[in-house]
Parts: C-alpha cells; structure tokens; sequence
C-alpha cells in the first residue's frame, strides 16, 4: 500500500491549494479526484462557469452598451445556447491545463477515483476501470465541496426543470423562466438570463434577499432589476413543480397562485458531498446538510489528522476563501506556520449588476453601537461612468466617526468585484476617510467613486486638520 504525507480528497480550490502548498513544504501528497478532469465545482459547475456564461451573455448582448444605444441594442441578433457553450469549453479546458500543469510542476500526485474511508488513515479508491485500491495517509484533507439539493418533491428531468449544475448543457434558450430560491447562485443566473430576455420569475419563501448585504445596495439592486422587468416574488413558497402536457412548467405558491413557464431553476441551496466518504470509519460525523465542523484556526476535525476546508465546512463557501482554508490546513497538517488570513475579506455577486462588499454593513455597525458616518458615489457623478452610458450603479462606505476609520465598502453596479479591493486594503490596513480624501486617482475611472464618496462623508465629519 502507498503511504502519503497528505492524502487530499477533491481537486477543488480547497484541495489543490492545500496539496501545491504541502508540496512546496517538500511533502508526500496524493490528490482524489473522482470528476473527469481536475478543479472540482469550481471550475466545472459553478464559480468558472457562471462567470463565462455571465461574460459571454453581456458581450453578445450588447448589455453594457444599452445605455447609449437603447435596449433593444443587440450585437448577436439571435443567442443560441450552442453560442454561450462555445467560450465556456475554450474556459475550462485552460483552466484545467493550468492545473494539471501546476501539479506536475509540484510533484503532486493525482488519481481518478472515488475515495473512501476503510480506517481513519486508510482510504480505498473506486477507479473507473472497477479496480480498488488503498492509501494510506498520515493527514487527510477532506476538501470534496457540496453538490446541489435536489429535494424528492421536484420533478428534475434534466431538460426543462433543472438544477444549477444541469443549466450549464441546455440545449436552447429559455423565454422564460422560474428561479426558485433567491441566494447568491439563484440571482446570479436569473439575472444573467434577464440580460438575454428570457423573461425571469424568482420566487423565495424569504421576504428579503441576500440578508447579509447591507440594506441600501439591495434595495438599489432589487430597483434596478425591477426596472428591466424581473419579477420578484418574495415571501411565497413554491409549494409544487410539475411539467404540463404543453410542455411548459407550472409553480404552485402556497397562496394558490400558479407561475408558468418554459423553464424552472430550482437553485434553494447545496448540501455538503460527504455521504459516500464512509464517515462513520474515520470516526466523524455531518450534520444534517452534510458538512463538516472544524477548528476555524486549523480546520481540524474532531480527528485531529483529519483536516476539512472548503465548502464542505459551510459559509463563507467562496472558491477564493476555500482556497485559504486548503493552505492553512495544509500548513498545520504538516507543521508548518499558518498565519491567519487579514480579517476582511471581499465578498462577490456576479448577478447583472455586480455587487461586492468589504466589512461591517451599516445594519451590524448600528448594531454594534458604533457612531458612524457614510459616504456616497452613483457611478453616474463620474466622467468615467458618462463615458460607459452608466445609468445605475452606487458605491457607499461607512466610517467610524470616532476613529474615522474605514468600516465597511458597499458597491452595486458595473466593476463591482474589482473596485472592491480598493475598499478591502485601505480596510485591512487600517486607513482613514482621508485617505480617500487626500490621494489621486486615475481620471476618469470608476475608482473615482471612492474619492467622490470619501469626499460626501469627509464634508459630515468635519476637516480635522482645521481643529488640530
Ligand atoms: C453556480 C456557482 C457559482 C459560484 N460562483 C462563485 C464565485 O463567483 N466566486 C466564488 O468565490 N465562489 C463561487 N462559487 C463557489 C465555489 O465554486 C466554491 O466555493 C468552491 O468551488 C469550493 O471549493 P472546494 O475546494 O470546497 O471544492 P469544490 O470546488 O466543490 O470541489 C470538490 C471536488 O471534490 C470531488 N469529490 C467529492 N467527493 C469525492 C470523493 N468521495 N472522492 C473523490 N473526489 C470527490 C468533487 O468531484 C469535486 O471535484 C460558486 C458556486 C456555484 C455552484
């Protein structure tokens, strides 16, 4: 039987991080892959994927110019799904050769398999061919990420009633559609199949959406969706999903009201992949949505040579921070320090529009008492955002009034996730309003926002310099 330093179960950002890392530190390490290609959900169902499809949907469109030039401005006339596949595969298979290539450049050993436990260091690796072999490790990295929920109750035909990994091989585009469950991944494609017409349903049994937002960013969002014509039906449960004789779908609410449509995404959330890992053999346990709890610090398990990360360890559940947590298990299991990632990290909604946010929200800094002031920029005060035709677009910080430190950074609209990294590193390093204030930007840029709103809540909070 081959023994390993590290044996890391899913090729995931958890997973090849945490295995490059351990074998930058010289280490033994073996990865299981069951996928047929290496980059787990990240590169092949979800994060990658979704942001193609996203690109290729604004630039065939002609999204981003519609603000000049009309809406019914088009670059393609007629979008196929063939249309929006084409980039998607040219995508992955780059993604895919630079891991495979990042691996062989660090001596990390890769298997297709299905892995299992047999003993808490031992695992047993279903191949393809029906062969079984062994492995024997002496840390694991369980890093196998989540799958979709697909409850009993829904009809999944793989065709017109689908879950958020099936969307990605329809054959034609849908004129319209139901999406139901408004969390991150539900928006993100409803919003994005808005950009392309299809005339969008969501349904959430919640009141409110992305609750951990600040409030004002979702309420120009929801605006700016319902401008289009999105339709937001909040605080009904779709109650049954069945397929009509016509071959349209049909939502029943829990208020009796019926939604037709071509198509439903059913997007209400992700259980963690643990239930064929033969928990029980290793001694651990899930809970009920299938994830795995850990030392936030060492993402150990309760075995302490047992490591999860990723979002089989639940939120953030982010390609970007599962990548972090890969690296510091990694480190721990093999004795290495691990510093503690910077506290603030950016969080990004790739729907149309982007939002991406930084810190406290003005709700947790009420919350928290503390006495604050904000800022505020519409990408349409900038000459930048004259030149794009941006009609929408907002971009807010909040201060402490006390130490005028930077809070948190709130952006909705074009650039979002870029832009917020500005926010981010005056964040973590601790700056002030009046680094905002003081310093140039490039003009005419988007970043111009930051200076624009700095500048709003500098003028509430009184120029320092001039009472020493
Ligand atoms: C539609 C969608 C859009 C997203 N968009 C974003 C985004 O824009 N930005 C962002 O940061 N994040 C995004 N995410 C989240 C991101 O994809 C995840 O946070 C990330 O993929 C989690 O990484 P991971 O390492 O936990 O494993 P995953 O990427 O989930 O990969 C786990 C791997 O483990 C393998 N595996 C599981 N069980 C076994 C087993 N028993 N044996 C062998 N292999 C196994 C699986 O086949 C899989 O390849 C999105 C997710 C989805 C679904």
């Amino acid at each position: 039987m081959q023994e390993y330093d590290l044996v890391v179960v899913g090729s995931g950002p958890a997973g090849r991080r945490g295995a490059i890392q351990a074998a930058k530190l010289g280490r033994k390490v073996l990865v299981i892959e069951q996928g047929k290609r290496v980059g787990g959900v990240s590169v092949h169902t979800g994060t990658i994927p979704s942001k193609t499809l996203r690109e290729t949907a604004l630039n065939l469109s002609g999204w981003r110019e519609r603000g000049f030039y009309g809406r019914a401005y088009r670059v393609k006339q007629e979008i196929s799904a063939d249309d929006l596949r084409r980039r998607l595969l040219i995508t992955l298979d780059h993604e895919v050769e630079v891991l495979e290539h990042q691996f062989a450049r660090n001596r990390v050993q890769h298997i297709r398999g299905k892995a299992k436990f047999v003993t808490a260091d031992t695992m047993e690796i279903a191949k393809d061919d029906g062969e079984t072999i062994h492995v024997q490790a002496k840390s694991i990295m369980l890093a196998v990420g989540t799958k979709p929920y697909r409850p009993d109750s829904i009809p999944f035909d793989g065709i017109s009633i689908l879950d958020s990994d099936e969307l990605l091989d329809i054959k034609e585009l849908p004129r319209s559609m139901a999406v139901i469950g408004a969390g991150v991944i539900g928006i993100e494609y409803a919003t994005i199949f808005s950009a392309l017409d299809t005339q969008v349903t969501v349904i959430d049994p919640k009141a409110t959406i992305l609750d951990f937002i600040d409030k004002e960013i979702i309420e120009e969002f929801i605006h700016d969706l319902r401008d289009r014509n999105m339709k937001l039906i909040l605080g009904q449960k779709a109650d049954k999903v069945e397929k009509l004789p016509n071959g349209k779908c049909e939502i029943t609410l829990d208020n009796g009201r019926h939604v037709t449509c071509d198509m439903v995404l059913y997007a209400a959330g992700r259980v963690g992949a643990t239930d064929s890992l033969n928990l029980a053999a290793a001694g651990l346990t899930a809970d009920s949505r299938g994830r795995l709890s850990v030392n936030p610090e060492t993402f150990q398990t309760e075995v302490p040579h047992i490591y999860a990360a990723g979002d089989v360890v639940g939120f953030p559940a982010l390609a970007s921070t599962s990548m972090e947590q890969g690296r510091i298990a990694a480190r721990v299991a093999v004795g290495a320090i691990a510093k503690e990632p910077p506290k603030y990290f950016p969080y990004g909604i790739y729907a149309v529009p982007e939002i991406s946010t930084c810190g406290l929200t003005e709700e947790e800094v009420k919350e928290r008492g503390i006495p604050y002031e904000c800022g505020m920029a519409r990408f349409r005060e900038t000459s930048r955002g004259h030149i794009m035709g941006l009609n929408s677009g907002l971009l807010k910080m909040i201060f402490s009034l006390k130490t005028r430190r930077l809070l948190g950074v709130h952006i909705v609209g074009e650039g979002a996730t870029e832009l917020v990294h500005i926010g981010q590193a005056v964040l973590n390093l601790k700056g002030t309003v009046e680094y905002f204030v003081e310093n140039t930007f490039n003009y005419p840029t988007l970043a111009e926002a930051y200076k624009i709103a700095g500048l709003d809540a500098w003028n509430r909070m009184g120029d320092l310099s001039q009472t020493g």
